[in-house]
């Protein structure tokens, strides 16, 4: 007999949605997702696509990614596939590999209830879900979901949808709703506040009152996630082409603080900081409508900017030269920065560049432009010099320079350089002090999540 997860004696009905009553077509399906579905379903287990891409599909839009939910164990689903790796400590769910892309496999969750085994659940003091791998019944695992409208589940072997939550509903209404108390909720796990947030903003969708209230006093929460959980959730809060939305939002709802705190710190002293900010997520969804590559370390690059700004200015002030100052403005930003949002190493390096960049930008004299020219980093260096521009943290001029030179012959760029060198200064500026002086405030500070 099979030890199955969840088999529950009575179990309350959804709402099912037969294929003739709803618009997800088969063809948005990822042939892959299919396969798993039917092998899940044809070895004797239930399986449903659910989240994302039911959501996503039903409004019409092209799933990024497919994430099934069953109720086979990871132990029984890995031994189902050869392609399959169980992840996940937290959170133990597996992936099913083929060539680039991954199908996401989830074992239907259950109540924590009860449950004194520390070994598949446990909670903090303050109620955070530090681990999380109780086995369920499906309609446990729908109200273990975050959002109404992420709890609905397609059936493949009839195409039909299982709506548990009233998800349907909210999702014609254009409605974010949290299932359950959401005050809970969000304690359990502060990272649904910015997915509310997230999901909202990308989906040009409200977040139903009760939702939204709590998010302004419990934003504190987010200070005790893991840096590195924070890392990714702040990518997708940015790289989802509706980066603008989702910052105002973020703003609004008291959360940005708690996520870039110098950068909170430096908009009421650095009056270009704002607009700053604002424009390089412009650029940002400009950039994903367009199918165009962003990269992470340009975008912390500019959401740290003005960060770096004040910290550079303070240095200067206290006697060291605008390099040193700014070098070592830097290095305090990222390593306070750190104990919020993990930076990998392989995005803070080329971060540091892009902003090092900028000091070598305004000196062209000698070989001093061409060598700059072929740094690997130059042209991210040089739409974020753009990017100052256009918020008017500096005077316009140097761009359309370096665009001019970047086109131009040989000859002419020689020319270029004989004119800068007549100039009587090239760069080696001491900003001016922003008014008021930049106050030292106290920031957020990270709190370590009890066990
Ligand atoms: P997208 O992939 O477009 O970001 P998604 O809704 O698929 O959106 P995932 O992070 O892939 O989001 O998660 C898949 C599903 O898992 C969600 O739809 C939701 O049902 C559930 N889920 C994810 N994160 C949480 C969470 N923090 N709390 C509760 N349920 C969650
Ligand atoms: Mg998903």
């Amino acid at each position: 007999m099979k030890n199955q997860a969840g088999s529950q004696p009575s179990q309350p009905a959804p709402r099912i949605l037969s294929r003739a009553e709803h618009s997800l077509s088969r063809s948005m399906l990822s042939e892959n997702a299919i396969k798993v579905l039917q092998r899940l379903n044809s070895s004797g287990y239930e399986s449903y696509l659910v989240g994302g891409c039911v959501r996503d599909g039903l409004l019409g839009a092209h799933p990024k990614d497919f994430d099934v939910a069953t109720n086979a164990t990871p132990d029984q689903v890995k031994s189902l596939f050869r392609n399959a790796v169980i992840i996940g400590r937290r959170f133990r769910i597996v992936h099913v590999r083929f060539g680039r892309e991954i199908i996401e496999v989830t074992t239907f969750r259950g109540t924590h209830d009860d449950e004194d085994d520390d070994h598949r659940s446990q909670r903090s003091a303050a109620g955070m879900l530090l681990r999380d791998n109780v086995w369920g019944s499906i309609d446990q695992d729908a109200l273990r979901r975050d959002f109404t409208i992420n709890a609905l589940y397609y059936d493949v072997s009839d195409r039909s949808i299982h709506d548990w939550a009233n998800g349907i509903n909210d999702l014609e209404q254009q409605r974010v709703r949290l299932i359950g108390d959401p005050e809970r909720r969000y304690r359990e796990d502060p990272v649904r506040m910015l997915r509310a947030i997230r999901f909202a903003a990308k989906l040009g969708f409200d977040i139903e009152p009760r939702t939204a209230e709590p998010i302004n006093e419990l934003a504190p929460l987010l200070l005790s996630i893991p840096a590195a959980r924070m890392f990714d959730e702040v990518l997708k809060l940015f790289l989802n082409g509706a980066a603008l939305a989702t910052y105002r939002a973020l703003r609004e709802r008291g959360v940005f603080a708690m996520l870039f705190p110098a950068t909170f710190d430096a908009f009421s002293v650095l009056p270009w900081a704002e607009r700053f900010v604002e424009q390089a997520l412009i650029n940002t969804d400009e950039r994903v409508r367009q199918d165009k590559a962003v990269t992470p370390a340009f975008l912390y690059g500019a959401l740290l900017w003005p960060g770096v700004v004040m910290d550079t200015i303070a240095a200067m002030h206290e006697g060291a030269p605008h390099a040193q100052a700014q070098q070592q403005a830097s290095q305090q930003v990222i390593s306070r920065q750190i104990q919020h949002t993990a930076i990998p190493k392989r995005f803070s390096f080329p971060m540091r560049d892009i902003w090092e960049l900028q000091l070598r930008l305004p000196r062209r004299k000698g070989k001093r432009a061409e060598q700059t020219l072929t740094h690997p980093r130059f042209r991210a260096a040089f739409d974020f010099l753009l990017l100052r521009e256009q918020a008017g943290e500096i005077a316009p001029g140097l761009g359309d320079w370096w665009e001019h030179y970047q086109t131009a012959e040989v000859s002419e760029r020689e020319a270029m350089i004989r004119e800068v060198s007549h100039s009587p200064r090239d760069a080696e500026e001491i900003p001016p002090m922003p008014t008021p002086p930049p106050p030292r405030r106290r920031r957020p500070r990270r709190r370590t999540p009890k066990a």
